[in-house]
């Protein structure tokens, strides 16, 4: 089924920006290809895109790193940030990017397309319109409000990624439970993600760093993670 949303894939490499461009059409996607930061940015100006894919090792002034930070600060963008290496995926969650997914080179478009829908329809239902209006839970010190995907804490707003806020939403529904990690993966990821059970532990340091002991999470030793 044809959309008419359009991806914006900012990639200096034109193979690859070739061949996810031709994946991406063929799942009804119109896309427009940039080689470098500033044309990309451009280019999401310019088109207002639904997702941008975008390489970390960007040519010129910008590198994608720059790109994310704007897109993600201009917000209304998904962001897919395409790595070059898998250990550089703990250091971009540090930067705390805000991107929506990160795909490890080598990969297949295939799982690109997969990813892109499955980001866009977490994006779609982040804010669904008949949600119940009771939607915020006290864990202690933090509010987890579902409605407004926001979590304060001393009743300050703190900020959270698109995948961090998820993956709290889950637990906070599942409290008092031991989860696994590919339970949590299942659950926040979806059934269509193909990233390792790693990816759980570092979203949990990132809501440990950034919630303190306020965060009532326990580490369940061989099988994951216990909210409550
Ligand atoms: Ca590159």
């Amino acid at each position: 089924m044809p959309t008419e949303d359009a991806v914006v894939v900012i990639e200096d490499d034109a193979h690859i920006a070739d061949l996810v461009a031709m994946y991406l059409r063929k799942d009804g996607f119109r896309v427009v290809v940039a080689g470098d930061g500033e044309s990309g940015l451009a280019a999401v100006e310019r088109v207002r895109p639904v997702l941008a894919v975008v390489d970390i090792g960007l040519p010129g002034d910008l590198d994608g790193l720059d790109v994310c930070r704007k897109l993600v600060s201009g917000g209304r963008v998904a962001v897919i940030l395409l790595t070059a290496r898998d250990d550089e995926i703990d250091r971009i969650l540090g930067l705390e990017l805000g991107a929506d997914d990160y795909v490890t080179k080598p990969f297949s478009p295939r799982e690109l397309v997969a990813r892109a829908r499955a980001v866009l329809r977490r994006a779609g239902r982040a804010a669904p319109p008949d949600e119940p209006a009771a939607a915020v839970t006290t864990l202690g010190d933090i509010e987890v409000d579902t409605r407004r995907r926001e979590v304060r804490h001393h009743g300050d707003v703190v900020p959270l990624t698109t995948r961090e806020f998820d993956l709290l939403a889950y637990l906070v529904a599942n409290t008092g439970l031991a989860l696994s990690r590919r339970q949590l993966l299942d659950g926040v990821w979806g059934a269509d993600w193909y990233g390792d059970e790693r990816t759980v532990d570092v979203h949990v340091r990132q809501l440990r760093k950034k919630l303190g002991d306020a965060l009532p999470l326990a580490t369940v030793w061989g099988v994951g993670y216990r909210l409550g």
